[in-house]
């Protein structure tokens, strides 16, 4: 096509007539009067630059027809194909695939033979148009002509099917195909992930002959995606055996997991990696950093990658009031949006998620309010359904309990458990029984398996001394059938996680560990430490109840960390379930007789036990 169209000019530059017009027609009008020119002067027609001709033609079918005229009179009927192809590759990767498309079927009509280029241009505009139906015909003509051996096009067409959704028809063609390469088994191994299929994704990277950086990292996404952190982690370190070096995406693809799963030593270790590997100004990487020292606890941390960027992006700055108020630093949050606002970045939805949890931590109900009336009105943000159960939250741990019932009745959505959870939290602290009730109703439905409901209504029970109801709600809880969710904790210790689950420790734990809990345990009720057996629902003995207490697993995580790690350090565990009561009230003294810092994530957020007192002020 080049030295078609350099010979073009060339032959032009020698022909002398047809002025300025020869090289600069825009239009069909323009060209015939350049052609007709060209006639009287008796030039002949090659001096035309025949790739304007087919350009400026293309996108009528009357001027494409003359077009096409113009070119058989120059070229010979078969050898057309290279000057269209140029003009099918412009519209195909300009703005309008649709043209390349229709381009396309004109020169079918017209019998033009379309070659591996053509087919190759035409596949990238359904590509980018997500043009099933086209897709399938191009793939039949691909067929028919016999291009069954160029694995460029058939990877184009795998990847179509993938983009379209249509897997059934990605693995047909995957399995029929004569040959493939690392392209393809990448391709296949990303749109299943995509579509969540990871086990099928799995089954590709297993096969495949030869893998690149990119089908280690779609495999490492694609666990993190779909709630596998631990595997994701265990992948990488497989990559890491076999030499090959991650790139910037599996960073991100890592440190997302080492948030999931909280394991700081591994973040840092990532940290570090990706410092070294010169990826310190990809602010994607940074923002990811900063989430994932929010998520592990080390709130310091993020503050240090925050300050150290370079360009900060509304995703910087969000992670970083989410981080602050989600750690109790509620005023600093605060201040942070001020910051943003005052240098013009404009908040997003994860913006106001941080500001809401700010304002609840420090009661500041007016301004919560103003907030989520400022989100809509003033950035067009539709709140989400946790931006309602932020609004709860807000309204219910101030008190206001009756306006938090009436926020929930009027919201857009079916309210979720976290919404109906933060009404029950109010409750407690506000002792409404009535709306406790009606809460638990709400939240049965919702998530019928957790007791951890039942508890605190019990609880709120026992509080009022309505001892009755105390007993019916035990009762309840063993006619619904409520099982226990098997709760665990986790804490990683010299980069390796060790889980515990409730109830069953015989093997976790040893003989050292009885002696660290007595002692402790002496210690703690010398400080005014009682076992809060009231969270307790099983009949059993109140001895019983004690020791069944001291096994939960945040309490055996503890334990464990406490043996296991130098005194003084800072101790972190993840829980599943939230902190039940009697373990948050034993953390916070542990923390004093101990003189340790105790970080524990649960479900819903971070706890940080320090000198006896607890970041989340009792209220989670
Ligand atoms: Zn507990
Ligand atoms: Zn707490």
């Amino acid at each position: 096509m080049e030295a078609l169209c350099l010979s073009s000019v060339s032959a032009s530059a020698s022909a002398s007539s047809p002025e300025a017009l020869l090289h600069s027609f825009n239009s069909p009008w323009e060209l015939k009067q350049v052609h007709a020119h060209l006639v009287k002067s008796k030039a002949p027609l090659s001096s035309l630059p025949l790739p304007r001709v087919a350009t400026v033609c293309a996108s009528s079918r009357a001027h494409f027809l003359y077009a096409h005229r113009l070119l058989t009179l120059v070229h010979g009927p078969a050898s057309t194909t290279p000057l269209w192809n140029s003009c099918l590759k412009a519209l195909a990767e300009g703005d309008c695939p649709s043209e390349a498309l229709s381009l396309f079927y004109r020169l079918r009509e017209l019998d033009v033979l379309p070659d591996t280029f053509t087919c190759s241009f035409v596949l990238k505009a359904c590509t980018k148009l997500l043009d099933l139906d086209n897709g399938r015909i191009i793939h039949g003509y691909i067929e028919k002509l016999g291009f069954r051996w160029n694995l460029f096009l058939e990877n184009t067409i795998v990847n179509l099917y993938g983009l379209c959704g249509e897997m059934g028809d990605a693995r047909k063609l995957f399995d029929s195909m004569p040959q493939r390469d690392v392209v393809t088994w990448n391709t296949m191994i990303t749109h299943s992930v995509k579509r969540g299929d990871i086990d099928r994704a799995h089954g590709y990277f297993v096969r495949m002959p030869e893998r690149s950086v990119r089908s280690w990292t779609a495999m490492i996404s694609g666990l993190v995606q779909c709630g596998k952190p631990e595997e994701a982690v265990q992948l990488f370190r497989e990559m890491e055996g076999t030499g090959m070096r991650p790139n910037e995406v599996t960073v991100v693809a890592l440190l997302a997991a080492c948030a999931d799963l909280g394991v700081l030593d591994l973040g840092r270790e990532v940290h570090e990696f990706s410092d070294r590997s010169g990826f310190k100004k990809n602010t994607h990487i940074s923002n990811t950093l900063i989430d994932m020292y929010v998520k592990c606890g080390c709130l310091e941390e993020a503050r240090r990658v925050f300050d150290g960027m370079e360009e900060r992006t509304i995703f910087s700055w969000s992670a970083m009031i989410y981080g602050l108020a989600l750690h109790g630093q509620a005023q600093e949050a605060l201040t942070f949006f001020d910051r943003m606002v005052h240098i013009g970045m404009r908040p997003n939805g994860v913006t106001f998620v941080g500001l809401l949890q700010a304002c609840s931590h420090m009661g500041l109900v007016d301004r919560g309010r103003e907030f989520f009336a400022e989100m809509t009105r003033d950035y067009g943000i539709v709140p989400e359904i946790e931006h309602y159960g932020c609004v709860v939250d807000l309204l219910s741990r101030a008190g206001h309990l009756q306006e938090a019932r009436e926020f929930i009745e009027n919201m857009p959505m079916v309210p979720n458990g976290i919404v109906w959870g933060a009404l029950l939290g109010g409750c407690k602290v506000h002792k409404n029984i009535e709306l406790a009730e009606e809460a638990i109703k709400h939240l049965s439905e919702l998530d019928p398996l957790n007791d951890g409901y039942y508890v605190v209504l019990s609880n709120i029970y026992a509080d009022a001394e309505q001892w009755e109801d105390v007993a019916r709600v035990r009762k309840l809880m063993r006619a619904r059938g409520v099982k226990k969710t098997p709760g665990w904790s986790s804490i990683t210790i010299d980069g390796e996680i060790h889980k515990f689950v409730a109830g069953d420790s015989a093997n976790d734990w040893i003989e050292e560990m009885s002696l660290t809990w007595e002692t402790l345990l002496g210690k703690m009720k010398l400080r005014g430490y009682v076992p809060n057996t009231s969270v307790v629902l099983l009949d059993m003995e109140e001895s019983e109840k004690e020791k069944f207490l001291s096994r939960h697993s945040e309490k055996v995580a503890l334990v464990f960390g406490l043996i296991y790690t130098k005194p003084g350090t800072t101790i972190r565990i993840m829980k599943n379930l939230r902190v039940c009561e009697d373990c948050h009230e034993a953390f916070k003294i542990a923390s004093q007789v101990t003189r340790r810092e105790i970080i524990v994530r649960d479900r819903n957020r971070f706890h940080l036990f320090k000198d006896g007192i607890c970041s989340c002020r009792d209220y989670w």
